[in-house]
């Protein structure tokens, strides 16, 4: 894939599997491995009950992995 994707509608085109979105995502934000903004840890986890959503282990902050990135 060589271009992003301009518009929400590409964007679900591409990606129509949640699963493959949210690994781009992350891919995408943190080229180097997922950190959580505001603490800075690297450990966490996806919550199985909220799509988009990770846990930081150790603060238990959660951070939605979609906000402000497309
Ligand atoms: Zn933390």
């Amino acid at each position: 894939m060589t271009d992003f994707p301009r518009s929400l509608i590409e964007f679900q085109r591409c990606f129509p599997d949640e699963r493959a979105c949210v690994e781009y995502l992350v891919r995408v934000r943190w080229p180097e491995g997922f950190r959580f903004p505001a603490c800075g840890h690297a450990k966490g986890w996806e919550l199985s009950t909220r799509v988009f959503t990770w846990e930081c282990v150790s603060c238990r902050q959660q951070t939605l992995v979609r906000a402000g990135t497309v």
